[in-house]
């Protein structure tokens, strides 16, 4: 079993505090982890403080080729980050290769934005006490990034962050969750070996509920980036002050599936959209409003899919579906599934629990104020009901506290774009699932989903400052 240290101003540090990293399907152990303390934090910080200047005299040029060499790395290491993520967070394999080659476009469209990140002139004439002027804007790295990040995509997520912060000219401490720490810790190296300055990267792993607030609360950090669940981001937001905040949260997504839906096309891209990594995605389908008429073969068809779907050992290449992050996670979906039954729900597949495992679920009519309804379940479970008309659907869609995306199946356009203009989410997939990412794409969510927007481009934006220039030169 490797042991591995925390990545601090360019080197391992270990803590003697070592906390074991394990796969959760089976509770192997995999590897082991120092975890950080106030000291390391500190060290961290200062190091990322030290790095600042640094990273901000850097060229665009110089800053897109350090990313450029990480992405030509990670490509290289493919196999080896796959089978990291794979075994700390028990995403199958499949999976795990596909999150590390869209690991590698994040780096990759980073990489692009450090050559494009540029101000704009204004016209300062536009008003009349302007004459004699001009104005230009120039974009300023905001200094040190705190970037804080969940276990459901360790490598691609945390990247969202890194990479457009260094595209920006920042230096950044970056705390992973504490289940999936090791891709991490290989990210910094990788970084490290691309020629990325010594403290621009720092990597402390350890309990969220130790190290979070003196991260979040300390003074040198500019802005803190976020992703995870909605009680942790709503207790940074109030922790943060005037720092910058990006808040990239959960979600129940819910697709909606219209008469005139292609019923085959639908059903085959709905069952992955729903149980990949368990639903321990945050655009996982967890509401299906099917209509009426095609309720029948739309749901026989989903339910054979289901059904067909192999669970196993994650690092099996055959396996679909692995575990959940933990058994007490299992464990609280499991009560949801029961809570939802004693409610009146019907349970068309799966509900049964191993350990950690949990059997891709489907129910119907689950009532509306049920948990698995209401909130964000992050296991595999899909609820079902039908509904009449394109308004009952739309305001069931809408019935959420949460907006990060959500999708139609439909032939219609009207039907199309009426859901689209009247959905209260991020994004809106037509004739795909809410499940659909690009790593281009501006992401983010309204309501209880968030604040701001990843996707390199947009988070290069966030991660800079733009100051105003103004020249008056007829005085
Ligand atoms: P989580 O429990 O909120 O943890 C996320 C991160 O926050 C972890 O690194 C965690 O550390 C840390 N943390 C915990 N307490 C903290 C505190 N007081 N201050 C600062 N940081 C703290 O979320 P998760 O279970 O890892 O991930 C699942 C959630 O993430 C779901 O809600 C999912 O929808 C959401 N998510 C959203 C997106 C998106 O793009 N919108 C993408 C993926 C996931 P520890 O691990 O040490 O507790």
């Amino acid at each position: 079993m490797n042991e591995y240290g925390l990545w601090i101003a360019g080197r391992q540090v270990r803590t003697g505090r070592v906390e074991t990293v394990t796969t959760p399907y089976d509770g192997a152990p995999f590897a082991a982890i120092h975890l950080a303390g106030g000291k390391e934090l500190e060290a961290a910080v200062q190091a990322a403080a030290r790095a600042k200047p640094v990273m901000r005299s850097l060229t665009a040029a110089a800053r897109s080729d350090i990313l450029y060499r990480a992405y030509h790395l990670l490509l290289e290491r493919k196999d080896l980050f796959a089978q990291t993520i794979s075994s700390e967070s028990g995403k199958p394999l499949r999976e795990a290769l596909l999150e590390t080659e869209r690991a590698a476009l994040t780096i990759l469209f980073s990489a692009e934005e450090a050559h494009r990140l540029a101000g704009e002139v204004v016209p300062m004439d536009a008003a009349a006490a302007g004459a004699g002027r001009m104005a230009m804007t120039v974009r300023e790295p905001v200094g040190v990034i705190a970037a804080i990040t969940p276990f459901n995509f360790p490598l691609n997520l945390s990247l969202h962050k890194i990479a457009p912060a260094i595209a920006a000219g920042n230096s950044v401490v970056h705390k992973p969750a504490t289940s999936t720490p090791i891709s991490a810790i290989l990210l910094a190296r990788l970084f490290h070996e691309a020629g990325l300055p010594e403290g621009a990267l720092n990597v402390v792993a350890g309990h969220g509920s130790e190290v979070g607030d003196p991260l979040v609360e300390d003074p040198r950090v500019a802005m803190v980036t976020f992703t995870g669940s909605a009680e942790v981001g709503l207790r940074i937001r109030q922790r943060a002050g005037l720092k910058r905040v990006t808040l990239e949260l959960g979600n129940n997504s819910a697709l909606i599936v219209h008469h005139d839906a292609d019923v085959e096309e639908c059903a085959a891209r709905a069952v992955p959209g729903a149980f990949a990594h368990s639903g321990q995605v945050c655009i996982s389908i967890q509401r299906i409003l099917v209509h009426r008429d095609i309720a029948v073969p739309f749901t026989d068809l989903f339910l054979r899919k289901t059904q067909s779907l192999k669970i196993g050992h994650p690092l099996d290449p055959a396996t679909q579906v692995s575990s959940l992050i933990t058994h007490s996670e299992a464990a609280r979906a499991e009560r949801w599934i029961r809570f939802a039954e004693a409610g009146g729900a019907r349970l068309l597949a799966g509900g049964n629990r191993t350990g950690a495992t949990i059997q891709p679920t489907v129910l119907a009519d689950v009532a509306p104020e049920a948990d698995l309804w209401r909130n964000e379940a992050f296991a595999p479970v899909a609820c079902f009901r039908t509904y009449e008309t394109l308004d009952e659907a739309v305001s069931l869609m809408n019935a959420s506290p949460y907006g990060l995306q959500a999708g139609i199946f439909t032939r219609s356009l009207d039907a199309a774009f009426e859901a689209a203009l009247q959905a209260k989410v991020g994004g809106f997939l037509i004739n795909d699932v809410p499940q659909y990412r690009l790593d281009h794409m501006p992401y983010g969510g309204v309501k209880l989903s968030g604040i701001g927007r990843e996707g390199p481009k947009y988070a290069v934006e966030e991660m800079t400052e733009p100051k105003l220039i103004s020249w008056r030169w007829k005085p």
